[in-house]
This record gives structure tokens, C-alpha cells and sequence, in this order.
């Protein structure tokens, strides 16, 4: 069983902070609670998704299901950093086209293939 790990990491540059939740969605759902709006945890849909990141205002969340202590779940929270740090910087007027989803996939899928050949 995973136990829920739940930070919050600021960002000084940029004068936002980050949320990181690990664990359940059902734990995750329960600490998101005290962070967001009812209106906004509809937008948490856990269903498939290993990892989600949502830029609230100047607080970025994100949710990975699983510590990352394989390869495949350090793609995964890889992943999700892309996004908080592509969101993090739209929030702060730093120019973005187009969706960020391509180059999360790559940097995850590029660091999963690095820890596989550091084992
Ligand atoms: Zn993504």
C-alpha cells in the first residue's frame, strides 16, 4: 500500500508554489479538499491517468499515484514536472504555443530509458 506523501515546494523565483501529492486518488481527493474549490476537484478525473498537474492561480498541483522508484514511475512524475514547469511559466507570462503533452511524453520516456541503463 502506498501512503500518501503530500508537500508543498515554493518557487522563489516566480512566486508560486507547488502542491505534490503521492498516493491514492481517493487520499489525494481528500487532501485536495483544503486546497481547491468543490467547482475545481471535478476537474481531477484519476481514472487511467498515473500522474495530473492543474495550475491553480500562482499554486501548481500535482498528483503522481506511486513514489518513483522504478524507471517507469520516474517517467512518470518526470512527466508531470514538465508540466508544472511549463504551467508555472505561463503563469508568469513566459510565451507558450501549443499543447506541452509531446514534450513531457519525451522527457519522461527519455529519463525512464536512462534509469533503465543506470540499474
Ligand atoms: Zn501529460
Amino acid at each position: 500500500m502506498v501512503i500518501m506523501k503530500a508537500f508543498k515546494i515554493e518557487t522563489p523565483p516566480y512566486g508560486t508554489k507547488l502542491l505534490a501529492l503521492f498516493g491514492k486518488p481517493s487520499e489525494a481527493r481528500k487532501r485536495l479538499k483544503n486546497e481547491i474549490s468543490k467547482k475545481n476537484l471535478k476537474r481531477w478525473d484519476f481514472k487511467g491517468c498515473d500522474g495530473l498537474t492543474i495550475m491553480y492561480g500562482a499554486l501548481a498541483v500535482m498528483w503522481v499515484r506511486e513514489l518513483p522508484k522504478t524507471p517507469r514511475l520516474k517517467n512518470v512524475l518526470q512527466h508531470e514536472l514538465v508540466h508544472v514547469v511549463n504551467d508555472i511559466l505561463s503563469y508568469v507570462g513566459v510565451e507558450r504555443t501549443g499543447s506541452d503533452e509531446g514534450g513531457a511524453y519525451l522527457t519522461g520516456w527519455i529519463t525512464e530509458q536512462i534509469y533503465k541503463k543506470l540499474k
